[in-house]
């Protein structure tokens, strides 16, 4: 038989998060590669959605999500960023961020559009864009300083007049960096001289460091009318696995979105809708106390891999750090992330594999840390076996 995967989808092979977890499990190497946190969300949380299932909210939620999930949604977004969404028509729950990405850009984007995305990017972009027909124009994030950044002058050179959106992941998974008010401003002004869209990813938005602030784009002047905000609960509750994430806009754009995500999924889990909606109104506690649980084991891990030898990144959020693998010799960290579990026992993720131009990542190697301190402190005690002696 021919190869039956449509030619727009051949490029993208099966992601590297489940390759590499297979890895793990396949050597029983300690995973540092897939961003999964290993302990469970708040109780409180858990027990709702347990109680909703048993209370019978088991059958199809209404296409725009539950109300009281769209409801708390929006007095979160009111009571942090000073954001007003309509709960009706105006915000739209989704089975995660994915399906929000992915919905944005099928329903937003025609077929030859150009979607800007800031390479390292999360792997899930380039498909979505691809699905849409959709062209991506990669701007790259570069070290300076200690902290990726982008190019002010590259990000204005990659618009063009097929420009349709430019997609915004701050915290950026998987550099770390949370952009700056001057650095949204700047992408903010394309947005609004272009006539272009903002997509942001904001799944990270809780989990940031050291009193970093995460500015959501829409709160910027000019920027909520041309701005959709996306983000999950995965992250910010510790439950990556009930996918439940949510789209906020104006209402055209939610309704041109939801006209995609009806006929993908219809609709999303209802008992873990339920239980986000407690999530947000009563456990940010819990959060705030999950943020500074992941500060001290980001210092942990990047000493532990200071100490091993790698060249460190100081992530100002999300789950991730970024490593160098030249200072120990290597130079290609897809092949260094292959030998890994033989040469440590610890899975990590190639960076090289989120961009356009591989070999603008070549050497980077990326780092989980949502990990329990003894599973950090023994991946780190492993990766000391690495220093050329
Ligand atoms: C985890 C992650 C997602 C996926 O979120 P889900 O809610 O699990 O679909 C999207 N974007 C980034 C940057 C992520 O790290």
């Amino acid at each position: 038989m021919n190869e039956p995967l449509v030619a727009r989808m051949r490029e993208f092979g099966t992601t590297i998060f489940s390759e590499m977890t297979a890895l793990a499990v396949r050597t029983g190497s300690i995973n540092l590669g897939q961003g999964f946190p290993d302990t469970d969300g708040p109780a409180a949380m858990l027990e709702s959605a347990v109680a909703a299932i048993r209370a019978g909210v088991n059958q199809y939620p209404p296409g725009p999500g539950l109300p009281e999930l769209r409801q708390a949604v929006a007095e979160h977004h009111k009571q942090h960023y000073g954001l007003l969404y309509e709960p009706d028509g105006e915000i739209l729950v989704t089975v995660g961020a994915t399906e929000a990405l992915a919905a944005s850009i099928l329903a937003l984007c025609e077929a030859g559009d150009e979607v800007i995305l800031f390479e390292p990017y999360y792997d899930s972009y380039a498909a979505a864009v691809a699905l849409a027909g959709a062209v991506r124009r990669p701007v790259a994030l570069r070290p300076v300083e200690g902290r990726f950044t982008f190019d002010p002058g590259e990000l204005r050179a990659a618009v063009g007049p097929r420009t349709r959106a430019i997609l915004v992941n701050s915290p950026h998974n998987p550099t770390g960096t949370v952009f700056t008010r001057d650095e949204l401003s700047l992408i903010a002004a394309l947005c609004q001289e272009h006539d272009l869209l903002a997509i942001t990813d904001e799944v990270y938005e809780h989990l940031t460091f050291d009193g970093v602030e995460h500015v959501p784009m829409a709160t910027l002047p000019g920027m909520r009318e041309r701005t959709v905000m996306i983000s999950s609960a995965g992250k910010t509750f510790s439950v990556t696995g009930w996918k439940t994430g949510w789209v906020c806009a104006p209402a055209p754009l939610v309704s041109a979105v939801q006209s995609v995500k009806q006929f993908v999924t219809f609709t999303s889990g209802g008992p873990w809708q339920i239980a986000v909606a407690h999530a947000l109104r009563e456990e940010l506690d819990w959060v705030a106390g999950l943020r500074d649980s992941l500060a001290v084991k980001r210092d942990r891990l990047m000493t532990g891999l200071s100490a091993a030898g790698f060249g460190v990144y100081r992530p100002a959020g999300t789950y991730f750090v970024q490593t160098d693998i030249r200072p120990l010799g290597f130079t290609d960290g897809a092949e260094l992330a292959r030998r890994l579990p033989e040469l440590a026992g610890v899975v990590a993720v190639p960076t090289q594999v989120f961009y356009d131009r591989t070999a603008l990542g070549r050497h980077f190697l990326r780092f989980a840390f949502c990990k329990k301190d003894e599973i950090i402190d023994e991946a780190v005690a492993r990766l000391a076996r690495l220093r050329p002696s």
